[in-house]
């Protein structure tokens, strides 16, 4: 019998076209004869949309673009989704930062009783928050950068006590970033108060809550990380960013970013870092997929900075990549990520 699998994607994120792309690629990818395509789209208005059943490849996003059909909000959808006949069905959120990678749609997905591709509930939600990400790592004794957090009503009462506390724990150059997003979005680079209490102003328009890290110069490592219970590693990646640092308009507007597969780091330094990413993986209980991300310095310290729980999976991002050149191409990617989807679901009743 075929695997129904239900992709979500689209979003009100920054990440709603790459979402899109990463949809287009992921149907091209699937085998008409073992599976059957139920496309859902999720506007920017945040309208959920379920499509046309499909049997095979389209040849424009614009065809996943969906202006009408049934229109579910997610509670509707509950029904929509389980209005099934086949017990084999598989969610696949293709959805990055808020409401998609965050735990909220895998909620969704557990009070339904769907397998889902990807981090569940917990991992999902605790990888979306820098803050109590890095609080995890440092209690798995990971090493990372020094950081310090603020909510927006203690910014507020005191920004000037905000700013010091800030100067003596962590000095400049550093990074204020909104505890809650990803690709970039509100993140800053500040090497003196003025710019400092710009990057507060900033990131506070993201979230309530931010963290500041100390800014290292290093060089940008990624490995992939697949699987529940016994996770692999894929090999290593560099980035190399052509501006100051990999900033919303590198990652998906310039294209000049350099990926370097496999990176040029020692055996060493890379068993190390698979070490680090598992171990990573085990504090904050992932399962399916995560990219693991470390900042190397001149000296050689490995710090972790990262994992995201979905990771950009276009054919042309770090993650398809990198197990591309593990020996794992795209279709058998997508289709050991169902696999993995299926046993967590298998495992938990
Ligand atoms: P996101 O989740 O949005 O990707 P990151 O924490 O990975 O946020 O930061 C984005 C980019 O900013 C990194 O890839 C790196 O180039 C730069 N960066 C972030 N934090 C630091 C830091 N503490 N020191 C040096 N560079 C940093
Ligand atoms: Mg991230
Ligand atoms: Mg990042």
């Amino acid at each position: 019998m075929k695997t129904k699998l239900s992709l979500l994607y689209g979003g009100k994120s920054a990440e709603h076209k790459v979402s899109l792309q990463t949809a287009k690629a992921v149907i091209q990818a699937l085998d008409p004869a073992k599976y059957e395509i139920q496309p859902i789209f999720i506007t920017t208005e945040g309208q959920w949309i379920k499509g046309p059943l499909l049997n095979g490849p389209v040849e424009t996003v614009k065809e996943l673009e969906f202006s009408e059909g049934d229109a579910v909000a997610p509670n509707a959808l509950a029904v929509a989704l389980t209005n099934t006949d086949s017990d084999s069905d598989v969610i696949f959120p293709l959805l990055h930062g808020p409401n998609g990678e965050d735990g909220t749609v895998q909620g969704m997905l557990e009070l339904l009783n769907l397998p889902y591709v990807g981090n569940g509930v917990l991992a999902s939600a605790a990888g979306m928050d820098k803050v109590i990400m890095k609080n995890l790592f440092a209690q798995a004794g990971l090493e990372q950068v020094k950081y310090v957090w603020f909510v927006r009503q203690t910014w507020k009462q005191n920004p000037e006590n905000a700013y010091s506390e800030v100067e003596e724990a962590l000095g400049y150059p550093c990074f204020v970033k909104p505890a809650n997003l990803g690709s970039s979005v509100g993140i800053s680079k500040c090497t003196n108060r003025d710019e400092l209490a710009q990057a507060f102003e900033e990131a506070f328009q993201f979230d309530r809550k931010i963290i500041i890290e100390e800014g290292v110069t290093a060089r940008e490592i990624e490995i992939g990380v697949m699987g529940n219970d016994a996770p692999e590693c894929s090999v290593a990646g560099e980035i190399v960013p052509k501006k100051d640092f990999y900033d919303y308009k590198a990652k998906y507007e310039d294209g000049d970013t350099a990926l370097i597969i496999p990176a040029d780091i020692d055996d060493e330094t890379y068993s190390a870092m698979k070490d680090m990413a598992v171990d990573a993986y085990k504090a904050l209980d992932n399962s399916g997929l995560v990219r693991a991300d470390f900042f190397l310095t001149k000296e050689g310290r490995i710090l972790i900075n990262e994992v995201n729980t979905m990771p950009g999976f276009t054919p042309f991002s770090m993650f398809p990549l990198l197990w591309k050149h593990t020996g794992v191409e795209y279709p058998e990617l997508i289709e050991k990520l169902v696999a993995l989807a299926k046993e967590r679901h298998e495992d938990k009743q």
